[in-house]
């Protein structure tokens, strides 16, 4: 078996399987291989029912006291039971399987194995397992995976497919090189692969996760430098001055521009008016305001006879700059046009030819532009919003466009300066520090869920007010096909406690782009006071009215990804509030939590998260929610990132070497990676 091999040859696979994986981006075995689980299901020991909290998957051994009862709810039938051992009781539940009715037996010894939930302030497990003396000793202490999923996939055709793919494929020699697996004590990759899906315990997690991790770093650094050797300094044909225009927009703004915005928008300017091709990166906190300085930059490109774009990660956000810069922009008589995936063939048509005839100044837009055929007819700079989402080909491919335009990317990830010169090695950095001084900053507090009641009275209070309100739904773990559903029940229930003049509306992932944005648009414009969501609303959004954000379940996030939800709030000049609600207010998560209840500063939040826990102590948490990387994460992951780019960096010194034989394998990965021939 082979990497390219369709999925097909896997045996069960069929066509109907083969269209589900494609759904979720597999369509042959490396890309199965690389389908990594989601997070695990550990296996845990049977426990006492009194020390059973809600969230938590667990065992238990007991008896049931009473005969079952069965109830009709929404057309489903629910049977639910007592369960009970030598410390106390626990409703048992399950859904559709009339015929435990009948052969649940009184009295005798089950092992349940489930989830347990609050419904109606009550501990229950939900829809349990049940499994005899023998399953329980097989799997005691097992990891089994937990993949990703789409409606139809399920979770056991997914292992039985990896399964079979790890016991027929042939992983040939190992693409790194034998010196670099043994300085930096690297199991081999088909070790690594197999004990990613399979882990034979944490440590085997560990082990095989940092393989894994540190290959795609060093697969990046290693492009990097390439990329870096053969790239010297452009000379650029675009000397972009600012005019009468930019300097009047200054003067129409509603602000005056901070010290850190004065500063970085100076360097800006300069690199435009060089002569050599800008690539700078604008790394400042969320809400420092990096809008602006692209604003000027891409009307500085305008003013001098040229086009400029602007891209963003999602449509949403492409939607709120674009209108954003109507409002300052057609006013100076400048066309600034909107490009996105779900806008009708025809209109994407339209556009795009008044893009090519050089009847649009400024376009704004997702990936769309990137992938589809965009011609410019004089493309002099290009702006990419929080940067940290568009991996390195993206950046590359983007500038390809035109005639070597200048670059400027925007990030809001704070990750420390020694880090970023690995990450953006191939930038300039300019550190935008401050936020405008208006600025209250966020009050924050952490708690637990009995909180609830009045968490709602103080959003109504603000809502009273004229303000709004944020709640992010807490994340699901049972498939994310229920993420819509739990946004959905969330905001059903939300509408039972609030009065009705309260509007709600909420927001999903599986929405279609159109929805979102008319969500985002009558949010933005005051129509919606509370908006249920999920993390889709993470990144850039801009609405300075909304002053507090609600997290649920906030313990299953990372600092720093908090730290980005929380940007969504603080923007305007009234105070905001951060409320994080621990589902699980155990030790350690209420001390996380204090972290960024005690500060507002992205740097010191993450640089705190990172001392506050080994590496790999935040099993499957993702921190940076970087598209980066697949596995590797920048802040739990920096170790390896140094390692991996000072091997990188010794291997570039003797670039000679690619060209060996023995490595062939790396070669062909790199080149693989990076898309293009390297020698
Ligand atoms: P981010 O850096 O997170 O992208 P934005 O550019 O979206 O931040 O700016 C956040 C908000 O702050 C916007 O409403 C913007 O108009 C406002 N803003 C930007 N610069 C200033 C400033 N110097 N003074 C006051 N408000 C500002
Ligand atoms: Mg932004």
């Amino acid at each position: 078996m082979e990497g390219t091999d369709s999925i097909r040859t896997i045996k069960g696979v069929g066509e109907k399987s083969e269209i589900l994986f494609a759904k979720v981006g597999v369509t042959n075995v490396e890309e199965l291989l690389s389908y990594y689980p989601r997070e695990y299901d550990i296996f845990t020991k049977i426990q006492p029912i009194s020390s059973v909290r809600e969230g938590e998957t667990v065992v238990l051994e007991g008896s049931f006291g009473d005969r079952p009862r069965m109830a009709n709810a929404r057309g489903l039938k629910i049977i639910s039971a007592k369960f009970q051992d030598a410390s106390g009781k626990l409703q048992v539940s399950w859904f559709n399987m009339p015929y435990l009715m009948r052969s649940l037996k009184m009295g005798k010894r089950y092992i349940l194995r489930g989830r347990i939930v609050q419904k109606n302030g009550m501990l229950q497990m939900a829809q349990p397992k049940m499994l005899t003396e023998q399953d329980y000793a097989n799997l005691l202490g097992k990891l089994q995976p937990v993949y990703p999923l789409t409606a139809g996939l399920t979770n056991h055709a997914v292992t039985k497919a990896v399964a079979q793919a790890l016991g027929e494929y042939d992983f040939g020699t190992d693409f790194l090189p034998l010196e670099i697996r043994k300085k930096y004590g690297l199991l081999l990759r088909k070790k690594a692969v197999r004990q990613l899906h399979f882990p034979d315990s944490k440590e085997a997690y560990g082990e095989a996760r940092r393989r894994i991790v540190f290959e795609e770093f060093f697969l990046f650094s290693l492009a990097l430098h390439y990329m870096k050797m053969h790239k010297k300094a452009n000379p650029s044909r675009y000397i972009l001055l600012p005019g009468e225009r930019t300097e009047g927009l200054l003067n129409v703004l509603p602000f005056k521009l901070t010290e850190g915005q004065r500063k970085a928008w100076e360097q800006v300017r300069q690199d435009l008016a060089s002569g050599t091709v800008m690539n700078r990166l604008i790394q400042g906190d969320v809400g420092s305001g990096k809008t602006v300085i692209a604003l000027l930059a891409l009307l500085c490109a305008v003013e001098s006879g040229h086009q400029g774009a602007m891209m963003v990660p999602t449509e949403v956000l492409a939607v709120q700059h674009y209108e954003e810069f109507q409002k300052y922009l057609e006013p100076l008589g400048i066309r600034v046009a909107l490009l996105t995936g779900s806008m009708s063939a025809g209109a994407k048509r339209e556009v795009k030819a008044e893009i090519a005839r050089g009847e649009v100044d400024i376009v704004l837009g997702t990936h769309a532009l990137i992938w589809e055929d965009v011609a410019f007819r004089d493309l002099a700079l290009v702006v990419t919003d929080e940067q940290h989402r568009f991996g390195v080909r993206q950046r590359e491919h983007f500038s390809e466009k035109g005639n070597h335009p200048h670059i400027l990317v925007m990030s809001a990830t704070p990750i420390p300066r020694t880090l970023a010169i690995i990450l953006y090695g191939d930038l300039d950095v300019s550190v935008m520090e401050g936020l405008p001084a208006e600025r209250l900053p966020i009050k924050n507090c952490a708690v637990e869920t009995s909180y609830r009641p009045q968490a709602y009275r103080f959003m109504q209070r603000q809502v009273g007010e004229g303000h709004q309100v944020y709640i992010i739904c807490p994340m699901v773990e049972e498939s994310e096909n229920t993420e819509a559903e739990n946004v959905l029940d969330y905001a059903a229930s939300l509408r039972e406690v609030m009065p009705p003049s309260v509007r709600i509306a909420h927001l999903h992932g599986k929405m279609r782009p159109a929805q979102k944005n008319q969500i985002m648009e009558d949010f933005a414009a005051g129509e919606i006071d509370i908006l249920v969501s999920t993390t889709v609303i993470e990144v850039g959004i801009n609405v300075p009215n909304a002053t507090v954000m609600m997290i649920e379940n906030a313990e299953r996030f990372g600092l720093a990804q908090l730290h980005q939800l929380r940007g969504r709030v603080g923007r305007g000049k009234a105070q905001s509030y951060c409320i994080f609600m621990a589902g699980n207010p155990s030790k350690e998560t209420m001390e996380r939590l204090r972290v960024i209840e005690g500060s507002n500063d992205g740097f010191y939040v993450a640089r705190k998260d990172l001392e506050l826990r080994g590496p790999g102590d935040l099993f499957g948490i993702r921190q940076s929610g970087d598209l980066f990387f697949q596995l590797a994460d920048i802040y739990q992951d920096a170790r390896e990132l140094q390692e991996a780019n000072e091997a990188a960096c010794a291997f570039t010194r003797e670039e000679i070497s690619l060209l060996c034989k023995k490595y062939r394998g790396l070669r062909m990965k790199l080149e693989e990676y990076t898309g293009e021939p390297l020698l």
